[in-house]
Order: structure tokens, then C-alpha cells, then sequence
């Protein structure tokens, strides 16, 4: 099996690249330049092989069987709760729910949390700079209980007007929402100075963490959030796994969302009795394959050391920053002061669309579109941006060719 770049003293980012086959491939016969992270992660040959391994050698379900098999499953499904509790500092295992995603995450609050609670006039508090996912299912429950979804407004530079945003955590606020880093802009939110402000008014605070643990230490303890919910694919798992990490009162206190097996203590037609949390809110099989593969993604993470991925990120933002500012006609859509590596951008004369279209027949991905997140195009009032999104195992040299493949492809939409 591939060892992971554990032993690099420095950032050895050809060896780490290494670790991730699909790097090595060439699209439309020109090397892959692989720069639409935010959307999902390539993965290390060690989640890979975690993946194949489970089933190669321990395919059971989890906490069914009695057999050797069912134990190992179990062990290993269950020992990834406990990484993953390790590795935002969630203060017990029993507070991680293994969801599907930041989609289900979000949702299971909105259904299970905010609904029950809400009554006419109430509102839920979100900002302008969310994906969908962070405030579709506040509307869907809003329009149940008879309340409003109220956002708070952001700056041209795309930074969160947080005074606006304090200003706005009224009495009838029942949950507020956050995103921790903006998929579009990149824009870190200041995540402990909202939830200090949330908890002085009693107001509980979710925040949506899909594009910060990619990329930063995530410490739920001292952010001081009630909620925080991401998504495993975009931080090296595999797709479909993805958790809600919520404080003990609220768990103990929300009623299950989706019912069926492993969810129950006892089931009977005159009334069923649930199990505790986490596996009240987990019912049915979970992708148990999926989350060792998680698994494999933090020890990857922690091979790295998480600091040591910050801080080249943030050299390879700096230096993308700069040499797509010498562009002439480029407009960086998103100049927040503290950024994870995320550039939108927008080239007078060319549709984003057309720009990704052509890229990819340079073999640079990147994104184009909405990027989930419309009410942000209405505010800069654009249908589209373009977005190049960057991961730990990118290069200066590939953004080098980014760069270079960007005039190519501007000239022949001219
Ligand atoms: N929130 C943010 C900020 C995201 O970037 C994404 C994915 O793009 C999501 C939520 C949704 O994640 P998923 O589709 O994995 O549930």
C-alpha cells in the first residue's frame, strides 16, 4: 500500500501528488490540471485502497451481526466516529452523526431542530453568501411552521457585514446559519465572534463547514457553534459520507427524522422507544464503506499535518491572486481579506461557460455556473462566475498552466 507523504519534512508536494493517481491522468491528450476542488476532492491511493479493502476483505453490515465479519465492519465503521470526533474536538462521539452529506446534515436540523419549535412570526437567520443547502431547507420549514428566512447582507468585497448580521439576531430568531468559508468567494466568516454573539441572546448557531475542513483546524469546542455540519467528499472521502455535529442538550432534546432500523431501542405498535444519540438519528444502512474511507482521509490529513495544508494553500492563493490580477478585462469576484483558496472570476467579452468549455479541452477543470449559491450571483448581479478552486496537491506550475491556458482560450472567444 502507498505510504502517505507522512514523512516530508517540508511540503513535498510532488510526492503528495503521488499519492493520488488520478493526477497523473491527461484529459483531451494534455496533462490534467485539476483546479475544481470546492466541488469535490480527488483521493489518496490510501482512501482508495481503505474502500477496496473493506470490501475485499470485511464486507458485513454494521451493528447487525454477531459474526467476525459483522465485528470488524462495526469496529472500523465505528472508529471512524471516534476519528472524526478527534479531529474537530467534538467533546464526545456520541454528538458526530455520520450523515450523507452537508445536505442531509443541514436538513436533519431543519426537520428535527428548528421545526418543532417553530412558530408563526418566527424567522431563521442566514447570510447572503450560503449554498443552497444552507437555506432551501430553512425555507421548506419556514413555510411549514408559518415563519420567515431572513439573510444577512455582504459587502462588494464579498466579507459577511456582521454588525448587520448581529443586528439582526432579534428574539424571534430560532436558529441562525452561517457558512464557515463561502464556496464562491472563498471568505472565511468570523465564525467565534458570531457564535460568542449568538449565545449571549440564547439564539442557536449552525454553521456549514463543506469548504473550511478541507482546508483548516476546525476546533467545534472554541468556535463555540451548536451545530456544524460538512461533507466528506470535498476533504479526500468518498461521496456520500459527510457529518452533523451537534452539542449533547440538542441532540437529546430533537426527535428522530428519518425512522426504520438501527435507529430504535424497541419497536411496537403501541408505541417504539428510540435509541441515543448518534444512532437515533442514523437509521438504515449507512455507507459504511464510504465512512472507512473517511477514516483514511484524516489519517491522510493528519499525515500531512493540517497547518502544513493551510499554509501552502494559502501560498498557492496568493500566487493565483496574482498573476490572474495581471490579466487585463479580469474581474476577482470575492476579495475578502481572509480566504481559503477560492478564486471566482469573471473576463470582460466571455461567457464563464464557454471560458470552462474550452479550458477542459486544455485540460484545466474548473467550474462554471452558479455554484449553488443564487441569491450571491443576484447580488453581484451575474448569472455565473468562473471558479478555480485549490487543493493542497496543486502547484504553482499548474497555475502556470492555468494561466496561460486562460489567454489561449480568451483569444479565441474574441
Ligand atoms: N455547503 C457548501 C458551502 C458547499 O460548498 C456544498 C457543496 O458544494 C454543500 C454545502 C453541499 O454539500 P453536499 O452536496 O455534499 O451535501
Amino acid at each position: 500500500m502507498n505510504t502517505p507523504a507522512s514523512t516530508a519534512t517540508v511540503f513535498d508536494v510532488e510526492r503528495i501528488r503521488a499519492d493520488f493517481p488520478l493526477l497523473a491522468r491527461t484529459v483531451h491528450g494534455k496533462p490534467l490540471v485539476y483546479f475544481d476542488n470546492a466541488n469535490t476532492s480527488q483521493k489518496p491511493v490510501s482512501v482508495i485502497e481503505a474502500v477496496a479493502s473493506h470490501y475485499r476483505l470485511h464486507n458485513a453490515n454494521v451493528s447487525r451481526a454477531v459474526h467476525q465479519l459483522g465485528e470488524e465492519a462495526t469496529t472500523a465503521y465505528e472508529g471512524v466516529r471516534d476519528k472524526l470526533a478527534a479531529f474537530i474536538n467534538a467533546p464526545s462521539r456520541n454528538e458526530v452523526i455520520l450523515t450523507s452529506g452537508t445536505t442531509q446534515a443541514t436538513n436533519l436540523v431543519a426537520y428535527s431542530f428548528v421545526l418543532p419549535r417553530l412558530k408563526a412570526g418566527d424567522a431563521i437567520l442566514t447570510t447572503a453568501m450560503e449554498h443552497h443547502a444552507n437555506i432551501v431547507p430553512w425555507q421548506l420549514v419556514a413555510q411549514r411552521g408559518g415563519a420567515t428566512v431572513k439573510a444577512a447582507p455582504i459587502d462588494e468585497r464579498g466579507e459577511l457585514i456582521v454588525e448587520r448580521y448581529l443586528a439582526m439576531l432579534t428574539p424571534e430568531v430560532k436558529l441562525a446559519c452561517v457558512t464557515h468559508v463561502s464556496n464562491v468567494l472563498g471568505t472565511v466568516n468570523p465564525v467565534r465572534e458570531i457564535a460568542r454573539e449568538c449565545r449571549k441572546r440564547g439564539i442557536p448557531l449552525l454553521v456549514d463547514g463543506s469548504q473550511a475542513v478541507p482546508h483548516r483546524a476546525v476546533d467545534v469546542q472554541a468556535l463555540g457553534c451548536d451545530f456544524y455540519a460538512f461533507t466528506g467528499h470535498k476533504m479526500l472521502a468518498p461521496t456520500g459520507t459527510g457529518v452533523l455535529w451537534a452539542r449533547r442538550e440538542h441532540l437529546a432534546a430533537m426527535p428522530p427524522f428519518f425512522g426504520g432500523g438501527e435507529m430504535i431501542r424497541e419497536v411496537r405498535f403501541d408505541g417504539t422507544t428510540f435509541a441515543e444519540p448518534p444512532h437515533k438519528f442514523e437509521a438504515g444502512t449507512p455507507n459504511i464503506a464510504g465512512f472507512i474511507g473517511m477514516g483514511a482521509a484524516i489519517d491522510y490529513y493528519q499525515s500531512l499535518g493540517i497547518e502544513a495544508v493551510h499554509a501552502w494553500e494559502q501560498q498557492l492563493l496568493a500566487y493565483a491572486t496574482e498573476r490572474l490580477r495581471d490579466i487585463p478585462g479580469l474581474r476577482i469576484i470575492g476579495e475578502a481579506a481572509e480566504k481559503e483558496p477560492v478564486i471566482s472570476f469573471l473576463l470582460d467579452g466571455a461567457q464563464a461557460t464557454d471560458l470552462a468549455t474550452l479550458l477542459d479541452l486544455e485540460g484545466v477543470a474548473v467550474r462554471s455556473g452558479h455554484h449553488c449559491a443564487h441569491p450571491l450571483m443576484q447580488f453581484f448581479g451575474v448569472p455565473s462566475t468562473l471558479r478555480a478552486s485549490l487543493a493542497f496537491y496543486n502547484t504553482r506550475e499548474e497555475i502556470d498552466a492555468f494561466v496561460v491556458a486562460l489567454l489561449k482560450v480568451r483569444k479565441l472567444l474574441m
